[in-house]
């Protein structure tokens, strides 16, 4: 039975320990005890979110190789740890793990704290070996070129917990990615470059796929849509927001509201009859659509879907993988995009927001729900919602193609409370003070070629965004407290070549 409930409930990190037959039953043994009590330690509650499915110990390469088989071909394995408690000679390693198909990360840890000085004997060492078992094991994980996540120390340091905690989240996102559908009502906007890209090399790299459907498919689902179920929605935007009085039943605008409840119910139908979980839409191209989709989109993004807007797969299919890696953490996941500037007096900062379409679940209080013309596109005056971001500490991530490879860039931001309230802008929004500066941060991001479509996150932490770049082998520029401009060109400079030579030829 399942007593630690995880936000990943069909997920399992597998725990495999090295050890030799050399040593004999009752060591065999004894490792066995020890290295399940560790498992169970990280597998405790609010430890690792991923559930730990210990392994009994291995001694030979043919088992070595063949649980190795089994974790890649297991449904449910998104990852594996592998700790030597005991010297493992590591070329018993090398078919296990060429074959291994599942992110790695290599605990280097011992079953005591401390050393029991005054008794230490020979009985002791034998059992406990993993000081230079993991050195062994190191050694052909960088001679074969394994990718993997080393962490040390022993299993109570929070630090520990932290960084597998970290890695599994990761894990949870790369496997979110190699199974994602997502769904392109339209193409991408006309003449727009960043939002291009080789949807092949996606599916080949990331595992996701993209998939193109004309708006109208959608569009003859949302018309489909019940006048009941609309009706019903509806009054749940009543109760969850602060709706306009216009919008309001009796109001003179509610046929408003209950167009873009029919739109989320035919979205949420198209996607879950098509299994995906990510798709984008393009002001351009609305087709048949009354209005732009801005409720529904912010809903949905809100229930785990990722988007982008303008067509923007990779923007969307990012803000997906993020939604998986920052399940149940405080905080929110959002599309956003930088959108202008106050430069000065005080600190310089960033307003950014979209259209219409920003996630609420970093909303500060409860969003309010109102109706305004749109500039653009030429259709209905559409349904939002409408608030500021919580104030906090934050990441904005963006995908890029760069031709050769894809390059994810990350900011390290402070979401801040605006100094004056924005009385006349009617959609979500969140303002942050970039890091280092805006000038630094701005000339960083520029230099690195990322995009204007974001995902904002302060829920996705920063070492499960760069534990996941390793795992998919992508490039990842942090722009944070830390960087200096002129470096990060260099920076730049040593990745494009390492890249291109990482590359089969
Ligand atoms: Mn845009």
């Amino acid at each position: 039975m399942e007593t630690n409930a995880t936000p990943y409930p069909n997920h399992e990190i597998w725990f495999l320990t090295g050890s030799q037959g050399l040593y004999g039953d009752d060591i065999l043994q004894q490792v066995a005890h020890q290295s399940r009590s560790i498992s169970e330690i990280l597998g405790g509650p609010g430890k690792i979110p991923v559930r730990i499915v210990w392994k009994p110990v291995l001694t030979d390469a043919e088992s070595i190789r063949r649980l190795c088989q089994e974790a890649s071909a297991s449904d449910a394995c998104v990852g594996v740890i592998v700790w030597m408690h005991t010297f493992s000679p590591a070329k018993m390693w090398i078919a296990g793990l060429s074959a291994l198909d599942r992110p790695l990360l290599h605990l280097h840890t011992q079953y005591n704290l401390s050393l029991p000085w005054p008794s230490i004997d020979m009985d002791f060492m034998n059992l406990n070996q993993a000081a230079h078992g993991d050195r062994e094991f190191a050694h052909i994980e960088s001679r074969l070129g394994i990718e993997r996540k080393i962490v040390a120390g022993h299993a109570t340091d929070p630090r520990v917990v932290r960084r597998i905690a970290a890695w599994a989240r990761a894990a949870a996102g790369r496997q979110a990615s190699r199974t994602l559908r997502l769904a392109r009502f339209g193409d991408n906007m006309r003449d727009v470059a960043v939002t291009e890209g080789d949807k092949v090399e996606a599916q080949i790299r990331f595992g996701f796929s993209v998939n193109t459907y004309a708006v109208n498919d959608l569009v003859a689902v949302v018309d489909q849509v019940e006048d009941k179920a609309a009706t019903e929605l509806a009054a749940e935007y009543v109760e969850s927001y602060d709706v306009v009085p216009a919008l309001r039943p009796g109001g003179i605008r509610h046929d408003s509201l209950l167009y873009a409840a029919r739109q989320e119910l035919g979205l949420r139908a198209f996607l879950t009859e098509g299994g995906f979980t990510a798709f984008t839409t393009n002001f351009e191209d609305l087709g048949g659509l009354r209005q732009l989709p801005g409720l529904a989109v912010q809903r949905l993004m809100a229930d785990g879907y990722g988007f982008g807007g303008e067509g923007d797969w990779k923007t969307s299919a990012l803000l997906r993988v993020m939604k998986v890696m920052g399940l149940e953490q405080p905080g929110g996941t959002t599309f956003m995009e930088d959108y202008t500037y106050h430069l000065g007096p005080g600190t310089p900062r960033v307003r950014g927001a979209h259209m219409l379409e920003v996630c609420p679940s970093i909303a500060a209080a409860r969003p309010r729900c109102e109706i305004h013309p749109l500039s653009i596109g030429g259709r209905e005056d559409p349904v939002r919602l409408v608030f500021d971001a919580a104030p906090g500490p934050a990441l904005v991530v963006g995908l890029a193609d760069l031709g050769d490879r894809f390059r994810l860039t990350a900011n390290a931001v402070d979401v801040i409370t605006p100094s004056e309230p924005l009385r006349r802008l009617p959609v979500a929004r969140a303002v942050w003070k970039p890091r280092p500066s805006l000038a630094e941060s701005a000339e960083s991001w520029l230099l690195s070629g990322a995009p204007h479509h974001t995902v904002l996150s302060s829920a996705v932490d920063r070492e499960s965004l760069t534990d996941f770049a390793a795992m998919t082998g992508v490039e990842l520029l942090t722009i944070d407290e830390k960087t200096d401009v002129e470096q990060l060109a260099r920076e730049i400079r040593w990745n494009a070549a390492y890249h291109r030579l990482a590359q089969a030829l």
